[in-house]
């Protein structure tokens, strides 16, 4: 009987045990993780579990009892090391564990601010649950000044939340406009306006110089112009890291996350990786990409439990997409707009959308509370069907839907 070892119990590595069971996989799956307690979902970290509208409980992907039921043993702890000729994982504290496919579904950590004084106490990130109960114990005092490093999506969700409670929220980042590395220009400005109409301060094209503190506690954060920031909270949402150590001891290839090929291998036929750790082979952009989703994590764990149930070996190419709820406002993305140049907007009384275009290939489409055009994209991106030319979109009266 074949046994299936999993590192990492997110949401890669909680599909996968799953989605194993449901195609009828008989064999051992072993799933080990290193945050303690029921695999939870990350994304309402940032969003309804900070805003209290959705409780511990309400994170958890499945209750203990479920684990049980599907016999998926779970081991609470970090694994060490990879012992590739023996086929085991050692785990702290565990007895080693042998396997016959090994699955790295480590996910990413947090990238910690890289000046002085970026360990004070009041210097919070966000990643994961013990990070979302600091937060939300902190936000219990109302005399706080919320200041977040970093626009991208985590620091606007915090910073929308933190609006929400009527804190006064600044938020600084390098970039000229927020957002800048994941989405076009026109939906930088809709998000910015939006937050800035809300209350929200922006500080962009903005670095900074280090924080200071007093009796251990952040006071200032001191940026590149030499402003003297007033704050004894800051969320720093500045990227992530793979987490792709373990991979790299035990020999395998690593550049920007774990290396797989297109039916998520590494360089060990015996090891996978999926999820946020994996640098996979994109068919649309002809290059490599390590994705940062909840729908990269899942599908891959689908394209995974496909594979080693049914030895189907069909190439990964899921349609990418991806969410992010900030306030009153919904951004979704369908596809992959890197290295677009042609951008057409279209507005009606539901929001914006943007149409990204790649080689004069529709690549993506942005959407800002346009659900309607957000599923239509990934219907479209999902078949064989002609995708409209940049001049057709241009043209009155297009609409996305009679496409698919
Ligand atoms: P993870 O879910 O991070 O799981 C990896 C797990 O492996 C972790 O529990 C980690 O502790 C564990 N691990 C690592 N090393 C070891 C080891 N050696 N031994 C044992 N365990 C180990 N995505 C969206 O698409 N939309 C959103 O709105 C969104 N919002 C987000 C909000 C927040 C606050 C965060 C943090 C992320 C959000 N994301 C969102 C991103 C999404 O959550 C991740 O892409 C997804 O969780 C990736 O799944 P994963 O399984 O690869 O990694």
């Amino acid at each position: 009987m074949s046994s299936v070892v999993i590192i990492g119990a997110g949401h890669a590595g909680f599909n996968l045990a799953h989605l194993l069971r449901q195609n009828g996989f008989s064999g051992r799956v072993t799933l080990i993780g290193d945050e303690g307690g029921a695999p939870y979902q990350r994304p309402p970290l940032s969003k309804a579990y900070l805003m209290g509208k959705l409780d511990a409980s309400g994170l958890t992907f499945r209750p203990d009892s479920f684990f049980d039921e599907q016999s998926i043993e779970r081991i609470d702890g970090t694994a060490t090391s990879i012992d590739r000729q023996t086929q085991r994982v050692h785990v702290e504290g565990h007895a080693p564990v042998a396997y016959d496919t090994l699955v790295l579904a480590t996910g990413a950590r947090r990238r910690e601010l890289p000046v002085e004084g970026g360990t004070l106490q009041g210097v919070h990130g966000l990643a994961t649950r013990a990070d979302a109960d600091r937060l939300k114990r902190a936000l219990e005092d109302e005399r706080h000044q919320p200041l977040v490093i970093g626009a991208g999506f985590i620091g606007l969700e915090f910073a929308a939340g933190a609006r929400h409670f009527g804190f006064d929220v600044k938020v600084l980042d390098l970039a000229p406009r927020i957002m800048a590395r994941a989405v076009s220009p026109a939906i930088s400005i809709y998000f910015q306006q939006a937050h800035e109409q809300s209350g929200v301060q922006f500080l962009l094209e903005t670095g900074i110089a280090h924080l200071e503190g007093k009796d251990g506690h952040v006071t200032h954060v001191v940026t590149t112009n030499g402003d003297r920031l007033q704050t004894d909270l800051v969320v720093a949402g500045i990227g992530v890291i793979p987490n792709d150590q373990l991979a790299r001891h035990a020999g395998l290839a690593v550049e920007n996350g774990i290396v797989v090929d297109e039916h998520l291998a590494t360089s060990d036929p015996h090891i996978y990786a999926i999820g946020d750790c994996a640098n996979f082979p994109d068919k649309a952009l002809a290059s490599r990409l390590r994705l940062e989703s909840v729908q990269n994590a899942t599908d891959q764990a689908r394209a995974l439990a496909a594979l080693i149930t049914s030895q189907e070996r069909v190439p990964y190419d899921a349609v990418p997409w991806f969410w992010s709820d900030q306030g009153p406002l919904k951004l979704q993305i369908a596809g992959l707009g890197t290295g677009s140049d042609i951008f057409i907007e279209q507005r009606d009384d539901k929001g914006l959308s943007v149409f990204a275009f790649r080689d004069g290939q529709l690549a993506a489409v942005e959407t800002a509370n346009h659900a309607g055009n957000h599923m239509a994209a990934r219907k479209l991106f999902g078949s064989e069907l002609a995708r409209p030319s940049a001049d057709a979109v241009a043209s009155p009266g297009f609409t996305l839907k009679d496409y698919v």
